[in-house]
């Protein structure tokens, strides 16, 4: 085999012809040359259909190719200009990238492979591209899976759900299909005109076959609801009504943690240096004490008790004995959380119990709870018949927010949205040239 076929090989290049290979001494890289095939040149980059030349464009061109053991590589070409008719004067298509990359089609695809599985760190470290970088790639490789298959195709039952990312400043509006798991579909802002743009997306046929529709208690998700899918049932989702409770217990724990700090010593009564006097140094403060566990204990208090460490188990044992109304606001939000694991019937009983001990509990936070679920009792018993209650649509939920998290520095919501489609939207990322069975 000659050398320019091995490197076609490496570089798992199609329709393409490879010129020559040489070393950058500047970069201390390799550089490909290459042509298109006969058949794939003068083509636009856009439509690919067959064009006219019009100019030779920005003259040679490079894209990076994936590293050849420690070696970067880079593709260089000719990147002639064609006039189509569709899309005018455009960069003619080339067969080893996207339009308009700066990345050939397999960088492009591992890196999309990556970032779905892997720490941003470890992407920008292996592949020694900036976070910027991987949110372009993501998104054009998003733009292109999304056109490969229907994303709507048997949509029945969905939950529509706002996310805040930029540390809450903004905030997209996701819709999740509750039989597939699956993230459907995701737009940046939260107000009921994005809402429509899903609802237009899915058409009025595809709006008359959604059934079921969960939601937080956002009443403009439920006006839009109602005005496109007035057959679907409205239940409320799980996961916001358990996360107000855990929200309530914070509160809670805030409160305890301010009222055991105020009543506490001060620690530092006779310098910070030399050994304090007899009797007054080491005296066990119980406030002190108090307030440490309480300030210790969030996690343990907003975990579900079969995530817990043993040590987290014990700090819930210590808030027992030391601060009952904290460990009773805990309880509180675990039996409502049990009400969405139980059958239809038992929760009717369970919830009813629920809101006769919250509202005699004594802590604000959980009669003003109690309050919101009197108001959405409805909804919520709804979403436990119809079985949309399951521990599926949490799980979805903390995989989004987890995204968002990740996906900070993109510049753009657009890349944001691509991440998590391409993680969470049943048509992950392959890596280049694995379509065999592993050996
Ligand atoms: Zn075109």
């Amino acid at each position: 085999m000659r050398n320019n076929r091995i490197w076609a090989r490496i570089l798992g290049v199609e329709k393409t012809v490879v010129e020559g290979v040489e070393f950058d001494d500047d970069t201390g890289g390799v550089v490909v040359s290459v042509r298109p095939t006969l058949r794939a040149r003068s083509r636009c980059g856009v439509c690919r259909r067959r064009c006219p030349g019009y100019d030779g464009g920005a003259g040679r061109r490079r894209w990076r190719a994936l590293d050849a053991g420690l070696t970067t590589v880079v593709i260089e070409a000719w990147a002639p200009r064609v006039v189509c008719r569709e899309h005018g004067v455009v960069v003619a298509h080339v067969p080893w990238a996207r339009h308009g990359a700066g990345h050939t089609r397999r960088f492009d695809e591992t890196i999309a492979w990556l970032a779905t599985h892997c720490s941003k760190s470890a992407v920008c470290e292996l592949m020694q591209v900036a976070w910027r970088t991987v949110g372009s790639i993501v998104d054009r490789v998003w733009a292109d899976t999304e056109r490969t298959f229907d994303r709507f195709a048997g949509l029945r039952r969905i939950g529509i759900d706002e996310i805040s990312y930029k540390k809450g400043h903004k905030y997209l509006t996701v819709v999740v299909d509750h039989d597939s798991g699956r993230l459907v579909w995701a737009a940046e802002g939260r107000n009921a005109d994005t809402l429509r743009g899903f609802f237009d997306l899915l058409g009025s046929e595809r709006c008359a076959q959604i059934t079921h529709v969960t939601a937080d208690a956002a009443p403009w998700i439920a006006n839009v609801v109602t005005e496109r899918c007035p057959e679907a049932v409205r239940c409320a989702d799980p996961f916001h009504v358990v996360a107000w409770a855990t929200a309530a217990v914070d509160k809670v724990r805030r409160g305890a943690w301010n009222r055991a700090r105020a009543k506490a010593l001060p620690r530092k009564q006779f310098g910070t240096r030399g050994r304090p006097p007899a009797g007054t140094g080491n005296a066990p403060d119980p406030h002190r004490e108090r307030a440490i566990v309480v300030k210790k204990s969030r996690w343990a208090l907003l975990k579900n008790p079969e995530n817990l460490t043993g040590k987290q188990a014990g700090t819930l044992l210590l808030i027992e004995l030391e601060d009952p109304t904290l460990h009773r606001a805990y309880l509180l939000k675990e039996s409502l959380r049990l009400v969405f694991q139980m059958r239809h019937e038992d929760a009717i009983v369970a919830l009813n119990r629920w809101i006769g001990w919250a509202r005699r509990c004594r802590i604000p936070e959980f009669v003003a709870l109690q309050r919101s679920i009197v108001t959405h009792q409805d909804s919520i018993l709804a979403a436990i018949e119809h079985g949309l209650s399951n521990g599926r649509i949490e799980s979805v939920n903390t995989k989004i927010r987890l995204i968002t998290r990740v996906a900070f520095g993109f510049r753009s919501p657009d890349a944001l949205i691509a991440l998590a489609m391409l993680g969470l939207g049943g048509h992950p990322p392959q890596l280049p040239g694995r379509n065999h069975p592993r050996r």
